[in-house]
């Protein structure tokens, strides 16, 4: 990179996808403002844009290739550097590298936390740099390098953004479960833990006090990773620490009022000591995503999630038998080859007995390299769209339901902006991780309120401030 291009020190960060990646677009941008770098008020004004991809659903991917279809158009009119990092570059890295020449750097995911010693010390890069040599058997061995770094080497950034009331914390990477249709253990590779000093440390210095008037209080902690329930760190030769020890160990030092919460859950991994904890630690949020995925047998077996039906129901009856008041969401998989009228069936009959208070619900899409591509894509899209719907409206009623259930009680919620329709309402979040809209000024984001929950407008719920 040239002394030109250094100077400006001014960057574009697109993140497109999970949680994960948005915790890793955040590490990214704390680092490269405590280098320095600015960010841009837009693209055009950028030195060097930077685009953290998405892999698991090829809606994804055909966006992001969009996007590299404008900034090819966009590099015509200014000069600037175009990175694309994460799952993309893993999976597609050669397609990228033969069909997007607009693209300079290539960042895979063991390779994300190197990414600003790159852009200032261009000489020492770790990754694909088409700007050197594109061709080189250098180039093409840094990349295969990328695929086989040991799992152990991934390294969790240490911190992450320090603005905002709310914080995302690795605390896990990489997925072992293989599902047969998700793409993320080939790129995202096998799982490691990180340590519980190292997220600890993290949480005291989010939460400790400052004299900086733009840093907000943290008041919501969510520890990621694609399986949480597996989270496993050796400490010395013996003692290995689990998930529900590192939240024994997380829940003591954190600061006065502050929500704890973990995404993702597996139905598989989730343990009765777990479940109990959540009940007896009052930081804990009620609230537990466990993705189901489907309702037969069949396809859950063919999706190799590792547990039957009879053993999700069970779970969620010790879940809703320990914690009365839980919010249980899900995830639902419709379309995964092989799917018969009967397996859908099973899936509406799971839903109306387990009654999710919310479900994400998606279409299969194949995805090359999973084993799930090899069976081939035989629902067709009309059959999938017909039953998505049905799972869709289903949900709608179900979700509606329970919340007419909580009218008028009084419950806690979190701040978190200003209603997008009207600029003298507040959108907050419940412990349980639904929206309520209520009337109040600005000043309050970032601060727990007391609601009562008023009659629904279309599928939101409304809250009266108590004590005003
Ligand atoms: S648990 Fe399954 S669906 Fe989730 S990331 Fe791992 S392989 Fe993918």
């Amino acid at each position: 990179m040239s002394k030109e291009t250094t100077r400006n020190k001014t960057y574009w960060l697109e993140t497109y996808g999970c949680q994960m990646n948005k915790a890793e677009s955040g590490f990214l941008e704390y680092e490269l403002q405590e280098r320095g770098w600015s960010q841009a008020g837009s693209p055009a004004e950028a030195e060097v844009v930077v685009l953290n991809t998405c892999s698991v659903r090829k809606t994804a991917e055909d966006r992001i290739w969009g996007r590299l279809g404008f900034f090819k158009a966009e590099k015509k009119r200014h000069a600037f550097r175009l990175v694309v990092m994460g799952c993309m570059s893993e999976r597609l890295k050669q397609e990228i590298l033969d069909d997007a020449p607009q693209v300079d750097l290539l960042v895979g995911n063991f390779q994300k936390h190197r990414l600003v010693d790159v852009l200032e010390h261009g000489d020492e890069a770790p990754v694909a740099d088409r700007s050197s040599n594109r061709r080189s058997p250098h180039h093409r061995s840094v990349h295969q390098e990328a695929h086989l770094v040991d799992p152990g080497e991934y390294r969790f950034a240490e911190r992450h953004s320090l603005s905002g009331f709310q914080a995302f914390l690795p605390i896990m990477h990489g997925c072992d479960n293989f599902c047969t249709y998700c793409i993320v253990p080939y790129v995202r590779g096998s799982e490691v833990s990180r340590s519980p000093e190292s997220i600890i440390e993290e949480i005291r210095r989010l939460q400790s006090p400052t004299d900086d008037p733009t840093r907000q209080v943290v008041r919501e902690i969510t520890l990621l990773g694609q399986n949480v329930n597996s989270y496993s760190y050796r400490e010395g030769d013996r003692t290995i620490v689990s998930f529900s020890e590192l939240l024994r160990r997380v829940v003591p030092i954190l600061q006065d009022k502050t929500w704890l919460r973990f995404l993702t859950s597996h139905p598989k991994d989730m343990s009765v000591e777990l479940i109990e904890l959540i009940a007896a630690e009052t930081a804990l949020c009620r609230h537990i995503h466990l993705p189901v995925q489907h309702g037969s047998d069949r396809i859950l077996e063919a999706m190799g999630r590792k547990y039957t039906r009879g053993h999700y129901l069970a779970l969620v009856e010790k879940i809703r038998k320990t914690i009365p008041e839980v919010s249980l969401t899900t995830d639902i998989l419709i379309g995964f080859p092989g799917e018969t009228e009967e397996d859908y069936r099973l899936t509406l009959e799971l839903m109306k007995e387990v009654r999710f208070d919310d479900a994400f619900t998606y279409r299969y899409n194949p995805r090359e390299g999973t084993k799930a591509f090899e069976l081939g894509d035989d629902v067709p899209e009309a059959v999938k769209q017909e039953r998505l719907s049905g799972v869709i409206e289903l949900q709608r009623r179900i979700s509606r339901a329970g919340k007419r259930r909580k009218l008028g009680t009084v419950v806690e919620v979190l701040v978190e902006g200003v209603s997008k329709k009207s600029s003298a309402e507040l959108l907050a979040r419940t412990e349980g991780d639904e929206m309520v809209v209520f009337p109040g000024s600005p000043d309050r984001i970032g601060s727990f309120v007391r609601v009562r929950l008023k009659p629904l407008e279309g599928s939101t719920l409304r809250g009266e401030p108590i004590g005003e």
